[in-house]
């Protein structure tokens, strides 16, 4: 079986060129033909040996993720959809600004944390993405914007790991990438230039202060847990105070400043009584700085019920917060006509990419209701959810409830920090034919 090259990071890379018998300069030989020369073809790769070569060709391969559809928009975004090996797809957006170029990559094929607007969540969790799959979206895109024609210059001078998925229930396969965008045989991305977005998984924001120099972003949404319950149901097991705790102490070890998310969604969470309470619960943690805040104009998704907040109502909200001294910005929704915009990917995809009748059936609210239950308990422990959806739903939903009630055991594994813990229950989940 041959070896994605794309899945090593410049450590596994020297290990196993290593392996081979060779110094370790052969790693950053390659990895700046992959990646500054856009080569994948090792027999043009003119300052290896002809041996070298030829082990390569037959150890390694070099794969990206192939093109599925290319959706370019009037103001300059260009969307992609993308192919993997297994037949499922992923989609990032590519935004152009005059001071610089955001690539927004996804992380996961669909999403297991249900946020109850987005469109990703409507498609269920599939599965992780591979390093190789991550990086292979910035290596597409800088290969498709022009990096071959403009000899190595930098096209993309930004990514945010914001796209499908939750970007640190992925953990190390994200991490790995991000330190190929950092690193200067591959990208040399500026470390505070590479955002990690996240709901909120409290353990792993810890964890990912301990492995990498990244920016952070959290998705709040809402300042009280009443509300946060429902609009990103993973704080029912992170609460509000604890996710802001998380950020408050990331912005103190890394003295990087936090963006927060807020997405505005009309008479739901832009109250002007909720821009006071953020702007409460915030400083509350120190007013050095360490917070920035981020309104997302909703954007509209097929089937949604949520819509955007009344420009008067977003104004009133900024008004607020800045008079308490935060400094608060509201989103471009650039990209808003080709789906690109945020929250709005995948809505165009089918609900479930593997298994047509299978992802068809998935769509009945009635098997999406008990999807979003069971994954609900699972991920943070309530056990009436799952009482409830035995008692509702057909033999095969109370077997699978059954066979998934190890949610203590994924409870155990989010509070040590064992996140890979959590996953193979995540696609058990998913994995489960949906006939009755
Ligand atoms: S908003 Fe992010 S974390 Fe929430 S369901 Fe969508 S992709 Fe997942």
């Amino acid at each position: 079986m041959t070896i994605n090259l794309l899945d090593q990071n410049r450590q596994a890379m020297e290990a196993f060129f290593a392996a081979l018998g060779e110094k370790a300069f052969r790693a950053s030989q390659v990895m700046k033909w992959i990646y500054h020369h856009g080569v994948d073809d090792f027999d043009a790769m003119s300052n290896l040996s002809k041996a070298l070569r030829d082990r390569l060709k037959e150890l390694a391969e070099i794969r990206l993720p192939e093109v599925a559809v290319d959706k370019p928009s009037r103001d300059g975004t260009r969307k992609w959809m993308l192919r993997l090996a297994d037949g499922n797809s992923i989609e990032m957006v590519y935004i152009p600004e005059t001071d610089r170029s955001t690539l927004c990559v996804s992380s996961q094929v669909g999403c297991a944390l249900n946020c109850s607007f987005c469109s990703t969540a409507r498609q269920g969790y599939n599965r992780n993405l591979t390093t190789a799959e991550i990086i292979g979206q910035v290596v597409l895109a800088s290969r498709l914007i022009g990096l071959p024609q403009n000899k190595g210059e930098r096209v993309i001078s930004n990514v945010v790991l914001m796209g499908m998925g939750e970007p640190l229930l992925n953990f190390d396969a994200v991490v790995k990438a991000m330190e190929l965008m950092q690193d200067d045989y591959a990208f040399g991305i500026s470390k505070r230039r590479v955002t990690v977005s996240t709901a909120g998984v409290v353990p792993a924001i810890d964890q990912l202060r301990a492995a990498i120099d990244v920016s952070l972003a959290v998705s709040l949404h809402a300042p009280d847990d009443a509300l946060r319950n429902e609009l990103v149901p993973i704080n029912t097991r992170f609460s509000v105070g604890e996710t802001v705790n998380a950020a408050w102490d990331y912005a103190r070890v890394t003295k990087r400043r936090v963006s927060i998310e807020y997405a505005m969604m009309r008479g739901i969470n832009d109250q002007a009584w909720r821009a006071d309470l953020l702007a409460d619960v915030l400083p509350a943690r120190g007013d050095w700085g360490w917070v920035h805040v981020n309104l997302i104009p909703l954007n509209p998704t097929p089937g949604s019920k949520w819509t955007a907040s009344d420009p008067a109502d977003e104004r009133e909200f900024v008004r607020r917060l800045e008079a308490r001294g935060i400094p608060t910005t509201v989103r471009d929704t650039r990209g808003r006509e080709i789906d690109g915009a945020c929250g709005q990917l995948a809505a165009a995809a089918a609900p479930r990419q593997r298994g047509d009748a299978r992802g068809a059936r998935a769509d009945a609210p009635a098997h999406r209701r008990v999807r979003r239950r069971l994954a609900h308990a699972r991920m943070i422990r309530q056990p009436e959810c799952v009482a409830r959806a035995q008692q509702e739903h057909r033999p095969p939903f109370q077997h699978h409830a059954r066979a998934l009630w190890p949610a203590d055991h994924a409870h155990a594994a989010v509070e040590a920090g064992r996140l890979e813990l959590v996953q193979p229950l995540l696609q058990v989940l998913h994995a489960l034919p949906l006939s009755a």
